[in-house]
């Protein structure tokens, strides 16, 4: 399968950015806990309409996440910016292999765990730490029967195991099952036979800093109509969610 750390292309601050390039911005507020910040200001690209779907025009009309992946990766990086040593970066672990929507990062104590259990065999992953834009997308699918062969199952956003950044899918879960346990991780069983949760020592939760995370960024780009950044789901947050632009603010994620 494809990795993905050369594939999919994000809008930060009007910049595009690769996947790479994330985890670089992830990793450098990670470990400076810095003002490190992606370029805010307005710039030339705020001058140009944008044509972008919004995320709930691709949870109706699409089979594929992929759309909201540069959002996501603006979520990713604020979520870095609002805690930095929250996420690390899995995609350079010898012998894991991410799908091609799977971002590079998980939880810093479930990344720590992951890496003690890699032994450099082929280790395939295809879905890791999901992006409440993620999220509303595959529970839209779920609550409207779309894409059943995508999504049997979807918790709403805020509330998905994946959205904590502590759960990963294997395929060839029979193969790790031994290796990701003795690490800390616990196998789903039945009900999800490639979902593992992280329940190991440093174990952490992003999922209400991953709302925070949209909150803050919705508020940046819409002065007028500011929400509540209490890092809570509610009637108020999805509304804007459903209204986000699947390509990504304009003015990105920032550190200050
Ligand atoms: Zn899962």
């Amino acid at each position: 399968m494809p990795r993905n750390r050369a594939g999919a292309v994000g809008v930060l601050g009007g910049t595009m950015w690769s996947t790479r390039q994330l985890r670089a911005f992830v990793v450098a507020a990670t470990v400076a806990g810095l003002a490190l910040a992606a370029p805010s200001a307005a710039t030339a690209d705020d001058d140009v309409p944008r044509a972008a779907l919004t995320v709930d025009e691709v949870a109706r009309t699409q089979c594929s996440a992929a759309a909201v992946r540069p959002l996501s990766d603006q979520l990713l990086a604020e979520v870095a910016c609002l805690r930095p040593g929250v996420l690390a970066a899995i995609d350079d672990i010898p012998g894991v292999e991410l799908g091609i929507n799977a971002a590079p990062l998980l939880d810093a104590a479930a990344a720590r765990a992951l890496r003690a259990a890699a032994d450099g065999s082929p280790l395939w992953i295809y879905s890791t730490t999901r992006t409440l834009a993620q999220q509303y997308v595959y529970h839209h699918w779920y609550r409207h029967r779309r894409c059943p062969s995508v999504v049997a199952l979807a918790a709403p956003p805020g509330r998905s195991n994946h959205e904590s950044g502590l759960a990963i899918d294997v395929p060839d879960y029979a193969a790790w099952k031994a290796r990701l346990r003795g690490a800390g991780f616990r196998w789903l069983g039945r009900r999800d036979r490639v979902h593992f949760d992280y329940r190991g020592r440093g174990a952490g939760d992003l999922r209400r800093l991953s709302v925070r995370a949209f909150q803050r960024l919705w508020n940046r780009n819409h002065p007028d109509d500011r929400i509540r950044e209490h890092g809570r789901w509610d009637a108020a947050t999805a509304r804007r969610l459903a209204r986000a632009p699947a390509d990504g603010f304009a003015r990105g994620p920032t550190c200050r």
